[in-house]
């Protein structure tokens, strides 16, 4: 059946000529019709657009991916290479069950607590604390738990399908080999510590997460390396991680081209708007004509939503990392400290530490004293761990006060699409995010309910 549509297709690609016909005939004949789905090759056939992306990260690149495979001419517009942003030093966990909100109940209770640590995984620079004030107040709000409950049924229904919307890109890229299914280890210092975050583990739980509850010696049999340092510690079976968030980025963007999708370095100055829609990217190498546009900016997403009409509460909640390239140190899966937050995680490079949230605007200069924070619980956690050769981070999450992202249609222009936001799961919902995006794009119903994830829910 897809042969026939892709016959009848090719002859209508040659009579029409257009350039959208000409990237789909360049994928079919390049070979990878494989890569589309055959269940929308007669949708495409009718509705192929050529739809800009502003952003290459994680997000834009499995968002461009997905409409590619949809046969549209895609074109990504990003300053950087593939993936050099906050997509490149994440920790790397893919987890399904992430449905926790950052801003939970309790949380106000334990801010003076990080914030005078100077272990602890929270920092505000004072002389932005006004500007991220109004976003403060709406995490404030977001703990409510009628809320959280509600944000945390949106987020299961988006990660839930983590994996299974990885595999159809990762495994046409050759990265597959990069997503390890081993689970992780969340660990606790006392008993106390544990019971305290009940209420995470029944959100959790009450989703289907699989989530079984370890001693000390359980810890110790999953981690050697941690002996029984731990009292508590809880395993989430069916989480994994990826070995090289970077490489896993740059990987996925170079079949996408390979598809025939483009990509250009260019940093994007302006939306030019006119009263009938979207007209052009205005950017540093000249002006480029949009017919279709999908923001997936990340932390830098909210100037260019405000230029759509759709202002939002966006901050850049910055964190960091550091990587041990020769640790000697054997881990079978990632480690999260629940009190510490962070997670320890075996890289193909490496063991890497990453974690805290640091609020002091986009543009700030990194404060490199909260890498050096990490690299310290690294060595409390192993004392082993041999620190010679560490390479340092700062990334900035773009973070949304209710820990959930924009994702779907502008208010005010039908042809722009958000997909932004991701905060600490960026990396597990990029691609669920950029399948959503093609079905809302082709016109197919998404499988999850979206309006959660609307851009004017504030
Ligand atoms: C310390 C840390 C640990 C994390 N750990 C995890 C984890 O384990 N699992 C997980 O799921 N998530 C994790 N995250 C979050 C995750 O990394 C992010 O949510 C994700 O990378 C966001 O992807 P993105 O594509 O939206 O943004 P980005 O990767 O930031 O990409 C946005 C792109 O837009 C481009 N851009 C911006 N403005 C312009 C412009 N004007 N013109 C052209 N291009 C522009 C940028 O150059 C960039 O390439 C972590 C984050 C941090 C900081």
């Amino acid at each position: 059946m897809s042969g026939r549509c892709n016959g009848a297709f090719g002859a209508r690609i040659i009579a029409a000529g257009c350039r959208v016909d000409r990237a789909r005939a360049q994928l079919l004949s390049s070979g990878a019709e494989a890569a589309l789905r055959p269940d929308s090759i007669s949708e495409v056939c009718r509705m192929a657009r050529s739809i800009t992306i502003i952003g290459a990260g994680i997000v834009g690149i499995a968002t461009a991916s997905y409409l590619r495979r949809d046969g549209h001419d895609v074109t990504v517009v990003d300053m950087r290479p593939p993936g050099e942003y906050c997509s490149f030093g994440n920790a790397g966990i893919l987890s399904p069950g992430s449905c926790v909100p950052i801003a939970m109940p309790g949380i106000l209770k334990k801010v003076p607590g990080y914030l005078a640590d100077p272990l602890g995984p929270l920092s505000v620079r004072w002389s932005y604390f006004t500007r991220a004030l109004p976003w403060l107040l709406r995490f404030i709000a977001s703990t409510e738990l009628a809320r959280v409950e509600r944000t945390a049924d949106a987020l299961i229904g988006l990660l839930s399908q983590t994996f299974d919307a990885y595999l159809p890109l990762a495994g046409p890229a050759g990265c597959s080999d990069l997503i390890r299914r081993t689970g992780y280890v969340v660990i606790y210092e006392s008993e106390n510590a544990y019971r305290n975050d009940a209420l995470a583990w029944k959100l959790r739980r009450d989703r289907g997460v699989i989530c079984e509850e370890l001693d000390a010696a359980g810890i110790e049999r999953l981690v050697p390396a941690l002996g029984k340092t731990h009292p508590r510690g809880v395993y989430l079976p069916e989480q994994g991680f990826v070995a090289n968030p970077e490489r896993f980025t740059k990987t996925l963007a170079q079949q996408f081209e390979r598809d025939g999708g483009r990509i250009l370095q260019r940093e994007v100055l302006d939306i030019e708007l006119a009263a009938d829609g979207l007209q052009a990217l205005v950017t540093d190498a000249g002006r480029m004509p949009v017919e279709t546009l999908v923001l997936c900016a990340g932390a830098h997403s909210r100037e260019f939503s405000s230029k759509l009409g759709d202002p939002v509460p966006l901050e850049a909640e910055r964190g960091y990392h550091v990587t041990f390239s020769d640790p000697g140190l054997e881990l079978p899966m990632p480690v999260c400290s629940a009190q510490h937050k962070f997670f320890v995680t075996p890289m193909e490079m490496g063991t890497r530490i990453a974690g805290q949230s640091e609020f002091a605007g986009v543009d700030a200069e990194p404060n490199y004293a909260r890498a050096d924070v990490l690299a310290q619980h690294m060595q409390r956690l192993f004392p082993q761990v041999r620190a010679v050769d560490s390479t340092r981070w700062m990334g900035r999450r773009p973070s949304m006060p209710d820990s959930k992202p924009v994702i779907g249609r502008a208010t005010k222009f039908p042809n722009a699409y958000y997909a932004f936001g991701h905060g600490h799961v960026g990396l597990c919902s990029g691609a669920p995010t950029g399948r959503i995006i093609a079905d809302l794009i082709a016109g197919r119903a998404p499988n999850i309910d979206i309006t959660p994830f609307r851009v004017d829910r504030f």
